[in-house]
Parts: C-alpha cells; sequence; structure tokens
C-alpha cells in the first residue's frame, strides 16, 4: 500500500473555482459580471464578499487552460503509485459542471478535464507498458434520489420521461438494485454495475460518450437539460509489474508487483436550493434528496479539512449519503481530493454563486 497521505504535503482537499463567462441568455437579459478576481491572486470578489482558494480559473484570473495541469493532472500521476482521487464539480445549474468535466453528450470534448485525463493516463501507460502490465476499467454511474444508476448498463438505453417527470425506465425488472459495499480491506465496490474493461483511449472515450447519452434529464425552471443527479465516472487502473529473469528488482516486496487505484471523477447535481418548482411537486422531493448527497459531501470535506479534528480522529460522516459512501475511500484517508467549484459571473446568480463560494469556502 502507498505511504500515508500524511506524509504528502498535499495530503487534503484543494478547491478550485472556475468562472465561466456570460453566456447567450444572460447577456440576452444585460446581466452585469459581478464576480472580480483579485489579480495574481485565487481570490474572488462578490460584492463585499471575498474568498481565497488553491485556484481561481476563468474571468480575469489563471486562464481554464491550465487548470487540467494544477488540479488533475498530479492526481493521475498518483494513481500510478496507487493513490485513489476524486474530482468534483460543484455548483449550480447552469454553472458549468459538465463543461468543466467535459461529461456531456455535445461537449465531450478535448478541453474537459475527464477527456484530458484519460489522455495523460494513456500517454503515461504507453510510457511504463515494457515494464507494467495495465488493466483498465471503467464504470459510469448516477446517483437520483439516492439510488445508484447504471449509465453503462447494455440493456438499458431507455432515457425517454414520462410525462410526470419520472424518468422512463429506472428499474428494469428482474435487475437487483446496485449496491455499495466494502470489503474488509475498506475498498469500496458497487455490485452490479457494468464494469467495462477497456484497452485503448478510443474505447474509454466510447464508454464516456455512452454513458452520458443515458444520464438522466428532466426539465425544471431553470434548465431543461439539468442535472438532478449525481454523475460518477470511475477509472479503474490495475498494475502488475512484469518480472523478467535477470531483472534486478530483487529487493522490491512482493506488495510492489502489484497496485490498484481509482479516479472518480464527479459532474455533481445542481447544488441551487430546493425549490417547488414542477407541477405536483415531485421535483421538490428530488430536490432534497440531491440536497442529501450534497449536504452530506460538505459535512465530509469539511470534517477532513479540519487537521485539529482529524488528528483526534474525529467521526467523518461518510455513511449519511450513497454519494460520500461511494466516494468514502477515494475521499481523505490515502487519497487525493480536488474540488471545483463552477460559477457564473452574472448579477441575475448573484445569490446562488454566493451560496456555492461559501460551500466551497467550507472546504478548504
Ligand atoms: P451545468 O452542468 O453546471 O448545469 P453546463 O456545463 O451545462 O452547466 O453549462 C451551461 C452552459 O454554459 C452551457 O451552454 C455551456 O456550454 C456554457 N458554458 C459553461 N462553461 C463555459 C465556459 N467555461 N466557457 C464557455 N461556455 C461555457
Ligand atoms: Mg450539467
Amino acid at each position: 500500500p502507498p505511504p500515508p497521505a500524511s506524509t504528502m504535503e498535499d495530503c487534503c482537499v484543494k478547491v478550485a473555482v472556475h468562472i465561466r463567462p456570460l453566456i447567450g441568455d444572460e447577456k440576452l437579459q444585460a446581466c452585469k459580471d459581478c464576480v472580480a478576481v483579485v489579480p495574481g491572486k485565487p481570490q474572488v470578489q462578490l460584492g463585499t464578499h471575498s474568498f481565497t482558494f488553491d485556484h481561481v480559473y476563468g474571468s480575469t484570473g489563471t486562464p481554464s487552460s491550465s487548470m487540467f495541469e494544477e488540479c488533475v493532472a498530479p492526481l493521475v500521476d498518483g494513481l500510478f503509485q496507487g493513490y485513489n482521487a476524486t474530482v468534483l464539480a460543484y455548483g449550480q445549474t447552469g454553472s458549468g459542471k459538465t463543461y468543466t468535466m467535459g461529461s456531456g453528450c455535445k461537449d465531450a470534448s478535448q478541453t474537459g478535464l475527464i477527456p484530458q485525463a484519460m489522455n495523460a493516463l494513456f500517454n503515461k501507460i504507453e510510457s511504463l507498458k515494457d515494464q507494467i502490465e495495465f488493466q483498465l476499467h471503467v464504470s459510469f454511474i448516477e446517483i437520483l434520489k439516492e439510488e445508484v444508476r447504471d449509465l453503462l448498463d447494455p440493456n438499458s438505453s431507455n432515457k425517454s420521461e414520462t410525462p410526470n417527470g419520472q424518468p422512463g425506465k429506472v428499474n428494469i425488472p428482474g435487475k437487483p438494485p446496485i449496491q455499495i459495499r466494502e470489503n474488509s480491506n475498506g475498498v469500496i465496490t458497487l455490485a452490479g454495475s457494468t464494469e467495462c474493461s477497456v484497452q485503448t483511449l478510443k474505447e474509454m472515450a466510447d464508454c464516456l460518450e455512452h454513458g452520458s447519452l443515458s444520464r438522466a434529464t428532466g426539465s425544471t425552471n431553470m434548465n431543461n437539460q439539468s442535472s438532478r443527479s449525481h454523475a460518477i465516472f470511475t477509472i479503474t487502473v490495475e498494475q502488475i509489474r512484469k518480472t523478467n529473469s535477470g531483472d534486478n528488482n530483487l529487493n522490491e516486496s512482493m506488495s510492489d508487483e502489484y497496485l490498484c487505484a481509482k479516479l472518480h471523477l464527479v459532474d455533481l447535481a445542481g447544488s441551487e436550493r430546493a425549490k417547488r418548482t414542477g407541477s405536483d411537486g415531485m421535483r421538490f422531493k428530488e430536490g432534497v434528496h440531491i440536497n442529501k448527497g450534497l449536504l452530506a459531501l460538505g459535512n465530509v470535506i469539511s470534517a477532513l479539512g479540519d487537521e485539529k479534528k482529524r488528528k483526534e480522529g474525529a467521526h467523518v460522516p461518510y455513511r449519511d449519503s450513497k454519494l460520500t459512501r461511494l466516494l468514502q475511500d477515494s475521499l481523505g484517508g490515502n487519497s487525493r481530493t480536488v474540488m471545483i467549484a463552477c460559477v457564473s459571473p452574472a448579477d441575475i446568480n448573484a445569490e446562488e454563486t454566493l451560496n456555492t463560494l461559501k460551500y466551497a469556502n467550507r472546504a478548504r
């Protein structure tokens, strides 16, 4: 197993803010830009409020193009030493989470963090493949209303919605629900979800695209592609060191011959507070569930970030939601976490932007 995270200088949670530009709708409504970046500092100002993060991208801050190198590339590298990692995109619907992650069906472009992570992973594998044999798996699930749904299930391509807003075929008759399990080593697994074995970058990209297409969508007042669910794309990297005769690695212990680590790339549900947006209160209930995951995540991350509490061995409330339970072995402990707080610069979104900055600030 890798050395304890306490020996790494950057053990805990890093937080970056990504400010997107004003977009079509906001320009049409003649919105003003209300989010300012302090020049040369990772500091954001909104009205009288000021927050400092690890990084700030967009607006007049650092260009977003350096986000991958600064925030995610170290996590991809860490996989090769056996460190699990999690990248979380947080923010209100329309703030740019899916764009930032590159997990949308349209813009699963090269610029999103997931496509760039996949690229970096395969480049590194290419450079090591003489010494190490790799096995790669991906899974892609979403958590909606505290239920786990498989986005790579080959038997479920129905993503239509019934008129009352209930997603179609969520439960396939005869298919047991996906369960989150923990083994005796503290490793979290998903029982019943599709694990795709992939050999090439193309195969991995196809999984991302396929899953993105089957992600549940529903309409709210905010956005008709509104994401009420957390979408989690997970890459598992297994490494087996090739043992050639004549190899002078005799001092290496057995534990160095096999490593397994995973990277979770999470497009979180919209963080806007539950409002009665639908006709029948149905969405309201979903909102409450979504908040449960985001609330639990906030509590877990702030517990991890509190060094004093951590040393006292304080309780980290992973079990309070499916989201935190699933991410348990990849948040804190021996793992690396980056949260990207996505915000709109428009004055009409100022209240939600402030909420996002406060949530992100708590994570530091
Ligand atoms: P979310 O997933 O948080 O609901 P999206 O990623 O769907 O938000 O972004 C909302 C809209 O803003 C989309 O039309 C998207 O293309 C656009 N957008 C988001 N981030 C950026 C950005 N950094 N630059 C340009 N357009 C962006
Ligand atoms: Mg989205």
